[in-house]
């Protein structure tokens, strides 16, 4: 079992075959997983992808409203978790005692919209999503995090944009 890090504020877990798992977060991947397909991915990473997508675009179009809300919490409602102490060596604790927390069921594996769900609402608690941006490159449309005012995902993005611009504005 893979030691938590302790500057995450939330750890994730799962269970399977009763082996609870360390389910490493880092948003940076679900984004890159939400963008494009990988090499000898899973075949339900195709019908989970678009469902992430979706969420995303959701959030950045309407922001996090009740409705947004009411929405997510039905997706994951179907996800079970049971109550879990960490051990001391897994999530080390500033009182020396063992802290309380939650794995998820993955004994039965979700629905492909429920695990989008799920996923999504990971990148929502850990506070990464305020650095959420898309592409503004026609055809890019990527997802990735930057700083408020970032328009593009890439370096090579930003040229290609102010090249269309350019055509643009030498052909009116
Ligand atoms: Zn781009």
């Amino acid at each position: 079992m893979k030691k938590a890090l302790p500057s995450h504020k939330e750890v994730f877990m799962f269970e399977k075959e009763d082996i609870p798992r360390v389910w490493d977060f880092f948003a940076e991947e679900i984004i890159e997983f939400a963008n494009k397909e990988e090499v000898n991915e899973p075949p339900a990473a195709k019908y989970i992808r678009p469902k992430l997508r979706e969420w995303m675009s959701r959030y950045l179009k309407e922001g996090i409203t009740d409705d947004f809300l009411n929405d997510l919490n039905t997706a994951i409602h179907k996800i079970r978790y049971s109550k879990y102490i960490f051990p001391l060596d897994l999530l080390p604790s500033e009182t020396g005692f063992p802290k309380n927390g939650y794995i998820a069921q993955y004994d039965e594996i979700p629905k492909p919209e429920e695990y989008a769900a799920d996923d999504f609402s990971k990148l929502l608690t850990s506070g990464e999503l305020k650095r959420l941006k898309r592409c503004q490159l026609k055809g890019c449309e990527n997802f990735f995090l930057g700083p408020p005012q970032a328009r593009w995902c890439s370096k090579a993005c930003g040229s290609k944009f102010r090249v269309r611009e350019k055509r643009k504005r030498d052909l009116s």
